[in-house]
């Protein structure tokens, strides 16, 4: 069974790049009907806090990426790592250390000094003598000390590492806490991944884990390691280039399918498709076709998607989630109207929210550029017999208001506008919005005229 897993550490958010590697994970996980993991590696109690699980759970319920069983806590095995710890001791595949801190760092300087590569030097590994006495040792690993860890990338291919380059790492700490490469090998292993796919910043913690794998007689699962996100500038993404956070984008107004669509292509591809449902994702999904070389992070991109799948949504899920940007028509009889007047102009919801609340709150205030271009000769004049056509309409539907400035433009002679602007800057207060035909069927004939009024008299105030 295809099994594979997101391991975050809970040391902040939920990063967009984490959400991404999880996504792929996951789609791989339901494409094949698997399992999809989640662990927390919180051994590091130091970094570590509960909010940010609880930050991470809460993005994982936003995106809709549900994850099987219960989540596993690596804060809660150690007790089984130091199982593994003594086995290994037991098996002499690991062995008790006692190099002091001032020692390794002799070692180190003496190494940096001859240009070599800071390493440690086995010298406890076949140590028979007395321990030194008041130092409480590590525990090393015997990794192997001549040819190659290799292991087939699903993307990135053939990785050789030569022996040489991964000394005999700590697996626990003086006092017992394990190391962070030893606990996610074991922890894969024992999860029954058959797929790692994570970010390539792990790339080289890859070989130490298979020595550990290789020490405990563990299966390999296959790994793949993906290139990170890059800027738009193709540098390292980071929060000074926008929302790294994401919830962050849930409080920009972005939709969860876009963004998972827009991350879905930042390293995956299938020919020139954009728009993928998640269903599509599920189908399509193969971490076999995740690009080689790393993807630039496209702000117009993910704003186009965004735009797409609020155009696409119906209307009342819309109007649900615009509530939480401080529009609530649930209610409004004239929901779908607006909406449909308005989806168009809005690339994100918050966007959507002020298109709509420009139309269903009146203006308080003009803008001044506006008024002063549209406001002007016999502007009050035209609007009053305007105002007259309305009454006399009994318009309601877009086609119908429309009919009626019509109606004023042949009457007056005038061009479309020569009421289309003082129109637009009577009902919202700017030049800016929806079509007026639909904005006065929103409003109804009598809310319309309330506001042809007001600017009437503004302009008569002047
Ligand atoms: N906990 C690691 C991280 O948050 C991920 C480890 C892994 O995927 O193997 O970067």
């Amino acid at each position: 069974m295809t099994t594979t897993r997101f391991a975050p550490s809970p040391t902040g958010y939920l990063h967009i790049g984490g959400l991404r590697t999880s996504l792929f994970s996951w789609l791989w996980a339901r494409k094949n009907e698997g399992q999809f993991l989640l662990r927390i590696e919180d051994t590091d109690l130091a970094r570590n806090s509960e909010e940010a699980v609880t930050a991470i759970l809460k993005a994982f319920d936003w995106v809709g990426m549900s994850y099987d069983g219960d989540a596993i806590f690596q804060s809660k095995r150690f007790e089984l790592y130091a199982k593994y710890v003594a086995q290994l001791l037991e098996e002499g595949k690991a062995y008790e250390c006692y190099m002091s801190k001032d020692e390794l760092s002799i070692l180190r300087e003496e190494q940096m000094a001859k240009g070599e590569r800071t390493r440690y030097d086995g010298r406890y590994r076949d140590f028979k003598g007395a321990p030194p006495e008041g130092v409480e040792p590590v525990i090393r690993i015997k990794a192997p000390t001549e040819g190659m860890i290799s292991f087939i990338d699903g993307v990135k291919g053939e990785i050789n590492i030569a022996a040489t380059e991964v000394d005999d790492f700590v697996i626990a700490r003086a006092g017992g806490v394990p190391t962070y490469n030893f606990v996610v090998a074991i922890d894969d292993a024992l999860m029954g991944l058959t797929e790692v796919i994570r970010g390539d910043d792990h790339l080289y913690n890859t070989p130490k884990q298979i020595v550990v794998y290789e020490a405990l007689g563990f299966e390999l699962p296959n790994f793949n390691h993906v290139a990170m996100i890059n800027n738009e500038q193709g540098k390292k993404l980071s929060k000074r280039d926008g929302a790294t956070d994401v919830m962050e984008y849930k409080a920009l107004g972005y939709l969860p399918e876009a963004l998972l669509n827009f991350l879905v292509r930042l390293g995956w591809s299938h020919g020139d498709q954009e728009i993928f449902s998640i269903d599509e994702m599920i189908a399509l999904f193969d971490p076999k076709d995740i690009n080689k070389s790393s993807s630039n992070y496209n702000l117009d991109k993910l704003l186009w998607l965004n735009a797409h799948y609020i155009k696409n949504k119906p209307h009342d899920e819309l109007a649900e989630l615009l509530v939480e940007h401080g529009i609530d028509i649930r209610m409004h009889e004239k929901k779908d109207l607006i909406l449909s007047a308005t989806k168009e102009r809005g690339k994100t919801l918050v966007e959507l929210a002020e298109q709509i609340s420009i139309i269903i709150n009146a203006p308080v205030a003009y803008n001044e550029k506006n008024a002063k271009k549209a406001f002007k000769g016999d502007t009050a004049k035209i609007l009053a017999e305007f105002v007259v056509l309305l009454k006399g309409s009994g318009a309601t539907m877009p086609a119908e208001y429309h009919a009626v400035i019509e109606k004023i433009v042949e009457l007056k002679e005038i061009g479309f506008g020569k009421i289309g602007q003082p129109l637009r800057v009577s009902l919202l207060g700017s030049m800016t919005g929806s079509g007026l035909d639909e904005i006065m069927a929103i409003l109804g004939t009598n809310e319309t005229i309330s506001r042809i009024d007001k600017a009437i008299e503004y302009m008569e105030s002047k």
